[in-house]
């Protein structure tokens, strides 16, 4: 369907109704520009944190499923909004729920993944001239439960959908102009990014740049879509996600990101025989937690006991301790975990053909004082673990030791501007 364009609003930029209206204007202004539009909002402000407080007020580990009953609620209260909002600016709009817009999912939980889009009834909306708006961040599984796709799971709705109707370009509205070098409310001096290609920014959103969800870039890769990331405050273009082979000038490291929710368990006393990594990997696994770095010590000269390291998203520790359960009193091992720890990475496609990278980002976190704790690299990518504490330092230490600070600088004193 050319012509067609997908436009994505993240929660600040629903978050109250004049916001709201504003949205709607500027969805109204691209439908009369000649778009056919589909436009996938996320809940208004926080309101996906305070559903959660909610249920944490009435259980210890809310019900997966009811969860995400729970959840999906805040996007759908977004959408008929804005719905009516788009009505009265004189445009024919209808608000769907995931299910009603076609997403299909597997059935984990919270963290569910798109299996397939049927967007017959999205397709016959635009046919109908109609502006068509979904609920990001939820689908419906194999079982016909509601289903969540994980936090900041409405980029990934857009991006879908986007691949679903063949449109030009996914438009992820924000609120910030764009990706940057490193997050602008840590780095104030950070640099917008014109281009970033798919295999940066995959490694950008992994390591923590939360600007666009994982599972958005890799789902765009996978299925050509253009996503553009940008202000929906301003009029100005943003970033736009492009192959490889589209970025001419590749500079040695494109940027810097950190992630603040990193959990290091530690399992002493492990066996120091064949399967045991692999059998504690498949429990977690089979339990849906997300091992990140994995470091195993050797038993020192003579023993049989090794320890096992790894990291995790913290707000997976309870289910990470309940899938070892089992395995933890069969070898009588101590499960050790602290909650407390960051992570910095750099991340450049450039570092693939020179040396001495990792050496300046050990020895600028070592003149700054921080220890680090773990280090994990990919060909583009270097990543340490550091005390969650430290992790802002780290940052800007790395951004001003790469020199990434550049002209189109945010300034501290004007952060976001308005969209008039
Ligand atoms: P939305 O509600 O629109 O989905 P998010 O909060 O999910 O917005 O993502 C936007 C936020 O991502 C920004 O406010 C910024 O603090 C953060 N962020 C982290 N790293 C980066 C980066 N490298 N570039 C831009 N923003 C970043
Ligand atoms: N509302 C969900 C969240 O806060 C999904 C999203 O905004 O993308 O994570
Ligand atoms: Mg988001």
């Amino acid at each position: 369907m050319s012509g067609t364009v997908v436009m994505k609003f993240g929660g600040t930029s629903v978050a109250d109704s004049a916001r709201i209206k504003r949205a709607a204007a500027r969805i109204v202004s691209r439908r009369e520009e000649g778009a056919r539009v589909v436009v996938v909002l996320s809940a208004r402000g926080k309101e996906t944190d305070r559903l959660i407080a909610a249920a944490l007020e009435v259980s210890d580990q809310p019900d997966p499923r009811e969860m995400d009953m729970l959840l999906s609620t805040g996007e759908r209260v977004s959408c008929a909004l804005c719905a009516m909002a788009i009505n009265d600016l004189g445009h024919r709009a209808i608000s769907l729920t995931g299910s009603q817009a076609g997403i299909v999912t597997d059935t984990s939980h919270t963290k569910a993944r798109i299996l397939d889009v049927r967007a017959d009834r999205i397709r016959a909306g635009l046919e109908e001239d109609r502006i068509v708006l979904v609920a990001g961040f939820q689908g419906v599984s194999t079982t016909k439960d509601v289903t969540t796709l994980g936090r900041g799971g409405s980029d990934t709705t857009a991006v879908a959908l986007a691949a679903a109707v063949g449109a030009d370009v996914c438009e992820i509205y924000t609120d910030v102009a764009g990706v940057f070098s490193a997050d602008p409310r840590i780095v104030p001096d950070a640099r917008k990014l014109d281009l970033v290609s798919f295999d940066e920014m995959l490694e950008m959103s992994a390591s923590g740049a939360g600007v666009l969800q994982l599972r958005s870039v890799e789902y765009a890769r996978n299925h050509g879509v253009r996503i553009h990331c940008r202000s929906s405050f301003q009029d100005a273009s943003g970033t736009i996600v492009v192959p490889p082979e589209e970025i001419v000038e590749q500079p040695l490291i494109t940027a810097v990101t950190h992630s603040t929710g990193e959990a290091r368990v530690t399992l002493k006393g492990v066996p120091d025989t064949p399967g045991i990594a692999g059998r504690v990997t498949t429990a977690l696994a089979v339990a849906n937690v997300n091992i990140d770095m994995i470091i195993q010590n050797e038993p020192v000269s003579g023993g049989r006991l090794a320890d096992m390291s790894f990291t995790i998203p913290k707000d997976e520790v309870a289910e990470a301790r309940g899938a070892l359960a089992s395995i933890r009193d069969e070898f009588d091992i101590e499960i050790l975990t602290d909650d407390g720890m960051g992570k910095v990475s750099i991340v450049g496609a450039g570092m693939k053909s020179h040396p001495g990278v990792a050496a300046k980002v050990f020895t600028t976190l070592g003149d700054q004082g921080i220890n680090i704790e773990m280090i994990s690299t990919s060909p583009i990518r270097i990543s340490c673990v550091v005390p969650v504490d430290r992790v802002p330092d780290a940052v800007r230490a790395l951004h001003a030791a790469f020199e990434l600070s550049g002209p189109d600088t945010i300034r501290p004193e004007q952060p976001f501007g308005e969209f008039a």
